[in-house]
This record gives structure tokens, C-alpha cells and sequence, in this order.
């Protein structure tokens, strides 16, 4: 059943020019792309949407990188969209990451890792939320 998700393109990959490859696999993929926007976050607003992860040694350091430049935040659908953008992205650590998989083409560090993807449909609709409004989403 067909499903949306919520991506973003790290300030890492935009800053090395990677945005429009990383665009192009997610299509390839067979994503369509629903909502697509270029933003800057504040340090505050980075907090509020990895808040989960606020006990994390690494969230002082992750937050600042969020709001350290430009990023593509998107809402992208398809079958099994949330599983299969996770599969697409590989893991974490681009170390980890299989071979054809976002990460481990585009991704410096286990930080700087190119693309966030939702990891479940509770948090997909929260993350939708947190940068997108009803009416962009048509
Ligand atoms: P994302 O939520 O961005 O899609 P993920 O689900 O693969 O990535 P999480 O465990 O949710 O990974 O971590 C969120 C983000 O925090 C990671 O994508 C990465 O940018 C950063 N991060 C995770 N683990 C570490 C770490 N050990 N050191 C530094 N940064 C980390
Ligand atoms: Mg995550």
C-alpha cells in the first residue's frame, strides 16, 4: 500500500554538491517526490526535531551540524516507502553501509551521513509535520 515518508539531504551533501544525485537515486528507486523545500534550521530547531535522541552523547554535536547550513527537507511516497527509504539509505555508519546504498556513496561519517530517513510511521508523521503544512502536500 502506498505510504509517505519524510527524508532529509544533510548539510554535508548539500554542501559537497550531492543533492541532485541523491535526488535522482530516490527517483530511480521509484519515489515520488511529494513536497520538496531548501531551509536553513536554527540550533534550537535542530533540538526540536531530534529530540528524541537528547540523551545521546552525540546531540550536542549532531544538532550543531543539522543547523550548520542549507538542507532538503522532503515528503516522499511509494509501496513500503518508510522500510524501503531505510534500505535505500543504508546504515548509520557509512563504514556499515552496503554497496549501492546513499550512505555509502555520499556519506563522510558516521555524523555526517547525507540523508535522514523516518524510522517508523508515528515518527513519519511527526517529522512530516515539523516542516511541512497540510497544504503543501497536495
Ligand atoms: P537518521 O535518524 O538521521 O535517519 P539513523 O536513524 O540511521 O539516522 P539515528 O540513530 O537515528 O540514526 O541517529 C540520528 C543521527 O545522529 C544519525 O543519522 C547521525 O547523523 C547521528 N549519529 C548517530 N550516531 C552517532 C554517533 N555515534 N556519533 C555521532 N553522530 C551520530
Ligand atoms: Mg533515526
Amino acid at each position: 500500500m502506498s505510504q509517505r515518508t519524510f527524508s532529509i539531504i544533510k548539510p554535508d551533501a548539500v554542501r559537497k554538491g550531492h543533492t541532485g544525485a541523491i535526488l535522482a537515486e530516490i527517483e530511480k528507486a521509484g519515489f515520488k517526490i511529494v513536497a520538496i523545500k531548501k531551509v536553513s534550521i536554527s540550533k534550537a530547531q535542530a533540538e526540536g526535531f531530534y529530540y528524541v535522541h537528547k540523551e545521546r552523547p552525540f546531540f550536542g554535536s549532531l544538532t550543531d551540524f543539522m543547523s550548520s547550513g542549507p538542507i532538503f527537507p522532503m515528503v516522499l511516497e511509494k509501496d513500503n516507502a518508510i522500510a524501503d527509504l531505510r534500505k535505500l539509505m543504508g546504515a548509520t555508519n557509512p563504514a556499515n553501509a552496503e554497496e549501492g546504498t546513499i550512505r555509502k556513496k555520499f556519506a563522510g561519517s558516521i555524523e555526517e551521513n547525507a540523508i535522514h530517513g523516518s524510522d517508523a510511521e508515528e515518527t513519519a508523521a511527526f517529522e512530516i509535520g515539523y516542516f511541512f503544512a497540510g497544504c503543501e502536500l497536495v
